[in-house]
Order: structure tokens, then sequence, then C-alpha cells
């Protein structure tokens, strides 16, 4: 007996067949004589469809006005699997983010949880009442709907675990658990028992969808260990924790993302203080940057690459022309490629990792053409037409088909 928290995506409650095998679990939690809070996004494509929506009507709709269009396909999914739950004779309440205490940062689209105010959830489970709470969502001081960005149910999930000592955090998906690459899309791909959640952060920032990168950085931050799950299946999954029985692994999983955008600045005067200049112009407008190259050019000069994600590629490229007195067209901007990583507490103690990365890529003829590392993974863009072969080529170099 305890209090479970257990988190279901879009593909688990995609139609009303869903729903109900959800309640299923849930009830079963339930009667088991646990306090259960459920985490529901919205049904299926649902979310891509709201945006398809709005589109449809303006191409450049307020941020305001998409978070108050979005947070409709949450509200859709409490509402239809509190009724499945009160069909299966359990009681259930729907709560809508802002009814459930979530207070965020103002900024819309991309809000991030600042507190949980968990009075009116704590009456719920203390009338024995199931809380089916509306994933992705939040409220602002400005008493707006606020969402938490693309995944973002994971991260309401494992912030109710951590606000209210949850015993334990179940995020139910569409596949068994973490594999050690896109089980989808990989032969081979193999389902971890357990991964660390640096590991697992790497893997989720560098495009590994299965968990949002913020939902395991507020795990870490609190401690709160996810068990990563199959809502169809009934399975063990992955456990996500701070420390994992050391497994023989040197590399724990192949990543792509296709989210990348490349901008080179040439011809830029080597006089010290450029890159201080260009990279704090970016910071200004909040624009992240990831790999950065700087190279020697031609008579004098400089060049300086570097990747955003594609939503900033055109406010970066507009900065930079703003602030740099250079010709238009030392600019370029280049959206089609890809990165592809490979993680791996484990490589860190090995050498030899990034030479067996490169070979596989080599063998399969893949150009490399810019190479970023840290202590437990190791990134390069590619063009992206090559990604998936790039990704399946090098998965097999570490995990070969036995
Ligand atoms: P949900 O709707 O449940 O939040 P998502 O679509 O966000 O599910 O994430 C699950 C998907 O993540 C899987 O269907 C799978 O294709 C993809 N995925 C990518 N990389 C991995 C990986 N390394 N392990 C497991 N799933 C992965
Ligand atoms: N429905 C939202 C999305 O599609 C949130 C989520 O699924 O976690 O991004
Ligand atoms: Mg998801």
């Amino acid at each position: 007996m305890g209090l479970i928290v257990q988190k279901f995506g879009g593909s688990s409650v995609a139609n009303a067949e869903r729903v109900m095998n959800v309640a299923q679990i849930v009830t079963e939690t339930y009667r088991q004589g646990n306090d259960v809070i459920v985490v529901v996004s919205a049904q299926g494509d649902t979310t891509d469809d709201l945006i398809d929506k709005a589109h449809e009507i303006n191409e450049k709709p307020s941020l305001r006005e998409m978070d108050m269009l979005l947070t409709s396909g949450e509200q859709i999914s409490v509402a239809l699997l509190s009724m499945a739950i009160e069909k299966l004779g359990c009681p259930a309440v729907s709560l809508l983010g802002w009814q459930a205490g979530f207070n965020t940062t103002s900024a819309y689209g991309t809000a991030r949880i600042k507190s949980i105010k968990s009075d009116r959830i704590k009456a719920e489970l203390d009338r024995h009442n199931i809380v089916v709470v509306a994933g992705f969502q939040g409220i602002n001081k400005y008493d707006d709907l606020t969402t938490l960005g693309r995944g973002g149910s994971d991260t309401s999930a494992v912030a109710i675990a951590a606000a209210l000592h949850a015993d334990r955090c179940q995020i139910f998906t569409d596949v068994e658990g973490v594999f050690t690459a896109d089980p989808r899309k990989v032969e081979n791909a193999q389902k971890l028992q357990e991964i660390t959640y640096d590991e697992m952060l790497e893997l989720a920032t560098l495009g590994a969808q299965v968990l949002n990168n913020r939902s395991v950085e507020m795990a870490k931050k609190y401690n709160v260990e996810i068990e990563v799950l199959s809502s169809l299946k009934r399975v063990p999954g992955t456990i996500v924790k701070e420390v994992v029985k050391m497994e023989k692994m040197l590399v724990r999983g192949v990543t792509k993302d296709t989210d990348v955008a490349r901008i080179s600045v040439t011809n830029i005067p080597n006089i010290p203080g450029i890159a201080f200049k260009l990279f704090s112009k970016l910071a200004q407008k909040k624009i992240n940057v990831d790999i950065i190259l700087q190279s020697v050019g031609r008579d004098g000069t400089k060049d300086i690459t570097f990747t955003v994600s594609k939503d900033n590629a055109q406010s970066a490229v507009d900065a930079l022309q703003d602030f740099l007195d250079i010709d238009k067209s030392n600019i370029t901007c280049d959206t089609n490629i890809a990165k592809i990583s490979v993680v791996g507490a484990g490589m860190e103690s090995h050498p030899g990792t990034a030479s067996k990365m490169f070979e596989a890529l080599f063998e399969s003829n893949i150009n490399i053409e810019m190479i970023s590392t840290s202590e437990i993974k190791i990134s390069v863009l590619i063009n992206a037409e090559e990604a998936d072969r790039a990704v399946s080529a090098v998965h097999r170099a570490f995990f070969p088909v036995s």
C-alpha cells in the first residue's frame, strides 16, 4: 500500500478501447489498496492536430492563445479516463493543471513548474478518489493557462511524485521501456533493465523521445525513481535512478535528433572578443547554442559555426545580421542535418568508443560534418537523409546482432 503516480502518454489513451485499458490498470492498482494519481496526455495526435488547426487560421498565433488551445487536448483525456474508471466501479475525479495546483513560470509554450499547491489533490485522495490530472499544463501569475513544452506530461507526473513523496512513479507508454535505440526503427534494439539519471538525461536530450528531458532533470533533483513501462504488455520496464548495477555495457544507447540547424558565419575579423559578443547576442535572445566550432578563415578572418534548434534558426540568423557588420552572404543556415549520438557512462574509462563510432559511419560511407564530445556522450552531425542508416550502423557496431 502506498501512493502511486501513473502517467499515460497519448498513444496509451488514443481511443475508447485504450482508455478502458488504462482504466483497467489504474483500478487494479487502486483495488490493491493504493492511493492513485493518474497523469494523462492528449489522445493520440490531438496536440499535433490542434497545432495544425491553429496554423490554418494564423501562421503566427500568439503563444498565449496557443496554450489556451493546446491545454484542451488533455482536458478531453482526463474527463474520458475518469468516466472509464467510474464505469469500472471506482470513484474518480478529473482535475486540470490549475485545479491540481500547478503554478508555472509565465513563458507560454515553455513554462516551467514553480510549485505544486497540492491541497486539492490531497483532499481528493482523502475522499478515496482516484485523482486524474491533466498533464502538460499549469497556470501562471496572470491566471493564464500555460503548457510545459512538447512531451511535458512526463514532467507533470514526476513533479507530482516529488511534491507528494509518492512511493512509485510509473510512466506508461507504447514501448516496453527504454531501449538501446528507438525500438520502432532499429532492429535488435535492446531493453535496458536500469539506467542512471545522467545517462537518461543525455539520451532524452539527444533525441530519445521516450522520456522528456526536463522530467529526468526533475527526477534527479528530487530523487524520484521512475519506471518506464508498456501500457499494453504487462512486463517489467526500465528503472531510471541514481546508481545502477554495473553492467558490462560501454554504451547505453544511440540516438538521432533532427531538430538541429547549423549556422555558419564566415569572414569575421580575427580579433579578440568576437565569439563573446556573438554568443552573448544569442543568449540575450534566449537562444540555446549546442555544438560550436571556430576555424581560421582566409586573409586574417575566422569562421564560426554552431548549431541551434530549428525553431530558433531564423531568430539566430536575424540577430547575427543585425549585429555583425558583414555581408549577408557570409551567414548561412542549413536545416538538412541530423545529430547522431552514443551515450554511456562506461565510455569515460574505455578509450576507443569514438573510433568505433567513426569506423561504423565510415564503413557505411557517411560523412561526419561536426563532432562534439563530453564524458558520457559523443555526437556527430551528418546529412539528415543518412540519419536512420547511421543510427542502425552505429547501433550494430556496439550491439552486434547475435
Ligand atoms: P508517449 O505518448 O507515451 O509520451 P512518446 O511517443 O512520447 O510516448 O515516446 C515513446 C516513443 O519513443 C516510442 O514509441 C519510441 O518510438 C520512441 N523512442 C525513441 N527512442 C527510444 C528509446 N531509446 N527507447 C524507447 N523508446 C524510444
Ligand atoms: N500532449 C502533449 C504533447 O503532445 C504533452 C505530452 O504528450 O506529454 O506534447
Ligand atoms: Mg511523450
